[in-house]
């Protein structure tokens, strides 16, 4: 059985709290690995270690820093296929989709080696009488970032890539539900050169988050995951006065107009509903028909789809979506469907009995697929996170727009229309962070910001894209004058540009 520790001071070392916890293969339902808890003095290691080594890294010039990132991304390629195996294995997506996450975080630190050019400032000569001035980009120090089971490589790269890259030093406390892909990336940093103590990563649960809050010497903190932790976090991080971004949970509407093409929307529904069990917190989980046809319509395409998608262990090359990542998990959503049909709302598609053959521990479940949700309905108003789609039918695209922007989410939303006025209309009024137009998982590449409304975030900036290197420096500005001849004597009242 593996035996996972933590990454501190430039290599892996074994946990000593004493306190460790389960990591299961979902495809097999078998326990793969113990995974270290790291108590508060283990955390306040890796904080040291950090805070020790950073100051040299922030010196060193953002150009080879940069250089740092281009070897990471060499080697990261080069071990492609061995992290999307493990990532596949640890948190039950299948090895195609596994590689998709490894990619999306590869861009995000293709985006950070631009970092001599991000972190460029501003100056302005002869702001006044002899007077230049200019602004500058200074790394904060040490920073940390909390991340969900969902995109074990993604939301990591996303986190410790732009904050590294500014000449920050990073402490990962990764999920404790897929820990080994974050632990071999912190291994590929330090091959590609990256200075020991630079990227940490203590494993564990509450006990390190709580160390991680209250830990003075962090000035910073990126989260990802659900709603009540990341408002848990976000308030007690803010109270212990460090700049805080949270980004949590979401139920995300794809609104389908009469003109759509139906045929589209149907693809569009079932990748983006059902791919990665519904583990996607850009997944859509509502689906909107608008009008008095369009319902029916809808249903008699998505119904047959929904009933033969393919399900199948992780390692298997055409199956549309993998077991669920633990048994609690599987439970949760299994309940959530019960609930659903005590609540009213008809099961069209019940995928709750699918077993995989030859897999029978696995955390499998099939498709399910709700029609006739109406707002008031939990299973419309929570996150369910599983591979679980609801039709709330609405009479005009008004109703439509309304439902988007009254649900208490607002991660991700969709269109899919023909009408170029409707979908202009509805990407300047809906309520929501990142919209798409005939496109169902609208996730910005890496150059742009990601970032929901709403409950589905907390704090100002976005994550990746330009706000990362805001979120991870701080900005100050210089005014500077040089004898020079322009002598003004003491000045009294405040300076101005009158
Ligand atoms: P989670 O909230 O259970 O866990 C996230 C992190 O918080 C983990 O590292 C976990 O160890 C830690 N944590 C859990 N309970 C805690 C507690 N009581 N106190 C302190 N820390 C705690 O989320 P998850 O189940 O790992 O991930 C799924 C959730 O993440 C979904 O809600 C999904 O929508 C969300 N998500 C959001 C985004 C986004 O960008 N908005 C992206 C991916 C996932």
């Amino acid at each position: 059985m593996i035996e996972y520790g933590h990454f501190i001071g430039g290599k892996e070392v074994k946990g000593t709290s004493g306190r460790a916890g389960d990591v299961f293969e979902p495809m097999t339902g078998e326990l793969r690995a113990r995974v270290a808890f790291a108590a508060p003095a283990e955390v306040a290691a890796a904080v040291a270690n950090a805070k020790a080594a950073q100051p040299r890294w922030a010196a060193t010039n953002p150009q080879r820093r940069a250089r740092v990132l281009m070897k990471f991304l060499e080697l990261a390629n080069r071990d492609y296929d061995k992290l999307a195996d493990c990532l596949a294995r640890e948190h039950g997506k299948t090895i195609a989709d596994a590689k998709g996450d490894v990619q999306r975080g590869l861009e995000v630190v293709e985006f950070a080696c631009g970092i001599p050019h991000l972190m460029k400032g501003e100056y302005s000569e002869g702001a006044g009488p002899g007077i230049d001035l200019y602004s500058m980009r200074q790394p904060l120090g040490v920073v940390a970032g909390i991340t969900p089971f969902n995109f074990p490589a993604m939301i990591p790269l996303w986190k410790c890539a732009p904050a590294i890259a500014c000449g920050n030093a990073f402490i990962l406390k990764p999920s404790e539900r897929d820990p080994g892909v974050p632990l071999m990336l912190a291994n590929l940093f330090m091959e590609a050169g990256l200075p020991a103590g630079i990227l940490n990563v203590v494993n564990g649960d509450k006990e390190a988050v709580d160390a991680i809050l209250d830990h003075p010497d962090i000035e910073a903190i990126g989260f990802v995951g659900s709603t009540p932790i990341a408002e848990y976090i976000y308030g007690r991080g803010c109270a212990a006065g460090k700049r805080v971004q949270c980004f949590g949970g979401a139920k995300n509407h794809m609104i389908v107009m009469p003109d759509a093409d139906m045929d589209q929307a149907v693809d569009a529904l079932v990748g983006a509903g059902y791919g990665s069990a519904g583990e996607r917190c850009m997944a859509v989980s509502v689906a909107v028909p608008v009008g008095p046809k369009t319902g029916d319509v809808l249903l008699d395409k998505l119904i047959p789809r929904v009933e033969s998608l393919k399900i199948g262990p992780s390692t298997s090359a055409d199956a549309d979506f993998g077991p669920l990542v633990t048994a609690a998990h599987l439970k949760r959503v299994k309940d959530y469907v019960a609930l659903g049909i005590k609540e009213g709302a008809k099961l069209k598609v019940d995928g709750r009995d699918f077993k995989m053959q030859g897999y029978e521990k696995g955390f499998y479940m099939g498709g399910c697929l709700f029609d006739e949700v109406k707002p008031d309905m939990r299973i419309y108003k929570e996150e369910i996170f599983g591979p679980v789609l609801s039709v709330v039918r609405a009479k005009t695209y008004d109703e439509g727009l309304k439902l988007a922007n009254d649900h208490e989410y607002g991660n991700g939303v969709a269109i899919f229309t023909r009408d170029g006025d409707a979908a202009r209309d509805f990407a300047a009024k809906v309520n929501v962070g990142m919209v798409g137009i005939n496109v169902p998982i609208p996730v910005p590449l890496a150059y742009y910001t990601f970032g929901g409304w709403k409950r589905s975030a907390f704090g100002d900036l976005n994550q990746h894209g330009p706000d990362s290197v805001r979120f991870y420096t701080k900005t100050k500005t210089v005014t500077s004058r040089w004898p020079s001849g322009v002598k003004e004597g003491a000045e009294f009242v405040i300076p101005t540009m009158k």
